[in-house]
C-alpha cells in the first residue's frame, strides 16, 4: 500500500504535490497545489466505497528526501596512477612528458566516461586499468619489466567495496590485459587469488588471449634489464635515475550509486626472481575497497608496502580513528610507510567521491577527475 501510493506519487522542485494518482481501490484522484515543504503534514482522505473512506498521513520532509535521493546522484570520480618514484622535473624531454600526460588523460577520461554513463566503479577501474596495461610507457601489460629470466611476469587485482569481492592473479606470462584476468577471478571463479600455472590454466579456460613475448619487448626496458641481469640487485622501474619507463599502474573510482572500487596491475621490478611478488595483487597491501571507508591502489617498493598492509591500513585509519580519505592517506605515506623506510605513493578515493593522492617520492604519474568538474593530471610534485 505505501510503496504503490508512493511510487504514483509526484512532488515539483518547490515541494508541491501536483497529482496523485489514486490506489487501485480509490475512486478519486486528489490535487493539492498549496502543499509545501514548510507545512509539517498533510491528511489525505480517500473514498473505496460508498461511505467507506481511509486516510494517510503524509509528511513532506520523506518526499523532499526521496527526491533529494534520487536526483542528486553521488558525486563520482576517477583517480589513475602509472607509478611513483626517481621523477624528477628536467630528467625527462617534454615530449617524453607529454606522451605520459597524453598516455594519462586518455585512461582517465574512458574511465570517467564509463561512471559519466551510469557504469560501475568496477568496469571504470578496470576500463581505465586496461588502457594503461596496453601502454608501452608503463610497467604493467605491454610495458611490463624484465625478470632475472628475461622473461615478463606479470601481478594484477581488483575489488569492490561493495561485497568486498576481489580477485587476484600473480606470475602470469603472455595475458594482454591482467587486470581482467583478475576481474575474472572475482567474477567467475570460487577463489579470490590465482597464481603461475593455475593461474594461466584459468586464463586459458576463460577466453583469454595469450600474447607472445615480442607484444612485451621494449628496448629501453630491455637495456634496463641488461644493466642489472647479472648481478644480485632488482630494481624498481621508476628508480632509473635518467630518463627511462616508469612503473605500476592503478585506478579507484566512486560511481554514482556511492560504490567504490580499485584496481592495480604490474610487472613488477626489474630483474626479479624466485617467483618474487609483489603487493600490487595482495589484497589489503597494493589494493583494497570497502564502501564503509575507501578504494585504494598503491606503488611502490612493494616488499614495503606488504610489510605495512599500506591499503588496508588506510582503510583502518579511517575506520577506527574515524580520518578522512585525505588524512588516512597521508598519515600512511608520509609517516608509517616511511618509518620502515618504504617509498612510494598512493591514490584512493572514498564513497563520496573525495580523493587523495599522496606519494613520498619525487614524484607520481597521476591525475583525477571529478563529477564536480575537477580535473587534474601531474608527474612531479607541486
Ligand atoms: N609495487 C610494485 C611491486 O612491488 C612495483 C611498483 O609499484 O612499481 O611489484
Amino acid at each position: 500500500m505505501k510503496r504503490e501510493f508512493e511510487r504514483s506519487s509526484r512532488l515539483r522542485s518547490n515541494g508541491q504535490i501536483v497529482r496523485f494518482s489514486t490506489y487501485p481501490n480509490v475512486k478519486r484522484s486528489f490535487q493539492n497545489k498549496e502543499f509545501s515543504k514548510k507545512k509539517k503534514s498533510l491528511i489525505l482522505f480517500f473514498k473505496l466505497k460508498h461511505n467507506v473512506y481511509f486516510s494517510v498521513l503524509v509528511r513532506p520532509k520523506q518526499f523532499a528526501k526521496a527526491k533529494v535521493n534520487k536526483i542528486n546522484m553521488n558525486n563520482f570520480s576517477i583517480a589513475i596512477h602509472g607509478g611513483a618514484g626517481t621523477l624528477v622535473k628536467g630528467l625527462m624531454t617534454p615530449q617524453l612528458e607529454d606522451q605520459y600526460k597524453t598516455a594519462l588523460n586518455e585512461s582517465l577520461e574512458a574511465g570517467y566516461t564509463v561512471l559519466e554513463n551510469g557504469g560501475t566503479s568496477v568496469d571504470a577501474v578496470e576500463t581505465a586499468v586496461k588502457l594503461l596495461e596496453d601502454s608501452p610507457l608503463f610497467n604493467a601489460g605491454k610495458g611490463s619489466v624484465f625478470t632475472a629470466e628475461g622473461t615478463h611476469e606479470m601481478d594484477a587485482a581488483i575489488m569492490e567495496g561493495k561485497e568486498l569481492n576481489a580477485g587476484a592473479v600473480s606470475l602470469i606470462t603472455g595475458i594482454k590485459n591482467p587486470v581482467s584476468l583478475a576481474r575474472d577471478v572475482m567474477d567467475k571463479s570460487y577463489h579470490v587469488f590465482l597464481a603461475g600455472e593455475g593461474a594461466m590454466r584459468f586464463a586459458k579456460d576463460s577466453g583469454h588471449a595469450i600474447e607472445k613475448p615480442d607484444y612485451f619487448y621494449d628496448e629501453v626496458r630491455y637495456q634496463q634489464w641488461l644493466g642489472i641481469k647479472d648481478s644480485n640487485t632488482f630494481q624498481l622501474d621508476h628508480s632509473a635515475k635518467k630518463e627511462g619507463k616508469f612503473g605500476t599502474v592503478g585506478a579507484v573510482a566512486c560511481d554514482q550509486n556511492g560504490n567504490i572500487a580499485a584496481a592495480t596491475s604490474t610487472g613488477g621490478m626489474t630483474n626479479k626472481k624466485w617467483g618474487r611478488v609483489g603487493d600490487s595483487p595482495m589484497i589489503g597491501a597494493g589494493n583494497y575497497a570497502n564502501n564503509n571507508t575507501c578504494a585504494v591502489s598503491c606503488t611502490g617498493s612493494g616488499e614495503f608496502f606488504i610489510r605495512g598492509v599500506v591499503a588496508y591500513d588506510v582503510s583502518c585509519l579511517m575506520e577506527f580513528k574515524g580520518l578522512s580519505v585525505a588524512d588516512a592517506a597521508s598519515e600512511v605515506i608520509h609517516k608509517r610507510i616511511l618509518k620502515i623506510k618504504g617509498d612510494g605513493g598512493l591514490i584512493a578515493v572514498d564513497a563520496n567521491g573525495n580523493i587523495s593522492m599522496p606519494f613520498n617520492t619525487e614524484g607520481m604519474y597521476r591525475g583525477s577527475k571529478t563529477s564536480k568538474g575537477e580535473k587534474y593530471i601531474a608527474i612531479y610534485k607541486e
